[in-house]
């Protein structure tokens, strides 16, 4: 017997999840200078690593021969501070894919089923999957969350039903008010894993209190990340918050050192950086306007977004996305997702989102 038929079969059919495209890539690739590179392919934080982290990372640096705090005591206690959470709900993951999959190991075996939309975030069939459960995609109705539909392909094996509000990657926002009705009607049974990566871009009226709602739901989860709007995507530190035994149960199953200590550093600073944060969301709100201005100029159909980056449909989108490449601009194509003819662009600076749509325009031109 060869060493991969140790694996399970459904290890063994796991499809590998396809990131953006590295700068360092398409420079080697394409014989491009990095620098003159736009990367806008993982929704990643356009304003860089904030002043505030990158000082908490020099303080931090002398302590590195040491181990992280394995309990995030810091990271922790300024969570609860600002969200108004207790201690024992939250969990730390290295990145919140880190905390999605700890959720699928701590409640998931072969034979349970895992329910979540059409066109949701890739990493959770993967998750499900690597447990041998098997995952339920149920169709997306205008590219976002059917929630009577999802709640409809609830069954006796469902375990887990994962949300992404606003979603990724087509951007799609859920109102409060489904939401609400959607937790209220899911089984106790069932854990509603609740993905709100891009949750600060959204103006307060159009959040659901989903941090409110945990005392009532014993079953919700909330997943948040530091990735996106906090920029420290490479840092990879998430987290969610639970009911105290739900998130007692998911961390008996993490890694005692999964999030290091320059991410549990950077991530207590940058939560108290509301100035960092304020011109995050300024910034993604002034480019999602630039971008679908010039989509409508352009005459391409675009998915409004309510998060930072456009998903946009393009006559001939593999091409299309080839010569974006050879010209430097990195945008994501969504056929992994099913979706052939759509790219997704996330927002970048001002000088960026230009040239992603003189590029863009030019490509178009030539047909
Ligand atoms: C980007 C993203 C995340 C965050 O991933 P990290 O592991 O925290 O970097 C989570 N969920 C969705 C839907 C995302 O798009």
């Amino acid at each position: 017997m060869h060493p991969v038929d140790l694996a399970p079969e459904y290890v063994r059919a796991i499809a590998p999840y396809q990131p953006g495209k590295p700068v360092s890539e398409l420079a080697r690739e394409m014989g491009l200078a990095e620098d003159t590179i736009v990367k806008l392919a993982s929704n990643e934080n356009p304003l860089g690593l904030p002043a505030s982290a990158r000082a908490a990372i020099e303080r931090e640096l002398a302590e590195l021969a040491r181990y992280p705090d394995g309990n995030g005591f810091a990271l922790k206690a300024a969570l609860c501070a600002r969200f108004g959470v207790d201690a024992a709900q939250v969990v730390l993951g290295n990145g919140s894919n880190d905390v999605l999959e700890l959720i699928a190991r701590a409640f998931l075996k072969p034979g349970d089923e895992v329910v979540f939309s059409q066109y949701a975030f890739a990493v959770y069939p993967l998750v499900a999957q690597a447990t041998g459960a098997r995952g339920v995609a149920v169709p997306a109705k205008a590219w976002g969350h059917d929630l009577d539909a999802m709640l409809a392909a609830i069954n006796d094996r469902t375990r887990v039903v994962f949300v992404a509000n606003p979603n990724n990657p087509t951007g799609t926002l859920l109102s409060p008010e489904a939401i609400a009705r959607f937790v209220a009607a899911v089984p106790e049974s069932v854990l509603v894993v609740l993905d709100e990566a891009y949750t600060e871009y959204l103006a307060p009226e159009a959040r659901f209190d989903s941090v409110g709602a945990l005392a009532q739901y014993p079953n919700l989860i909330v997943s948040r990340t530091f990735s996106k709007a906090y920029g420290l995507a490479g840092l990879r530190v998430g987290f969610a918050f639970a009911h105290p035994e739900v998130a007692d149960l998911i961390n008996r199953v993490r890694q005692p050192f999964n999030v290091n200590s320059l991410a549990q550093a950077a991530a207590v600073a940058v939560l108290d950086d509301a100035d960092y944060l304020a011109r995050s969301v300024e910034v993604n709100h002034a480019g999602v306007r630039a971008l679908t201005e010039a989509f409508d100029r352009l005459g391409l159909e675009y998915i409004p977004s309510s998060a930072n980056f456009v998903t946009f449909r393009a006559p001939d989108a593999a091409r299309l996305n080839s010569r974006l490449l050879a010209e430097g601009v990195i945008v994501r194509p969504l056929a992994p997702y099913g979706m052939g003819d759509w790219l997704r662009v996330s927002i970048g600076l001002p000088g960026e989102n230009a040239r992603f749509i003189e590029v863009l325009g030019a490509a178009l031109a030539r047909g």
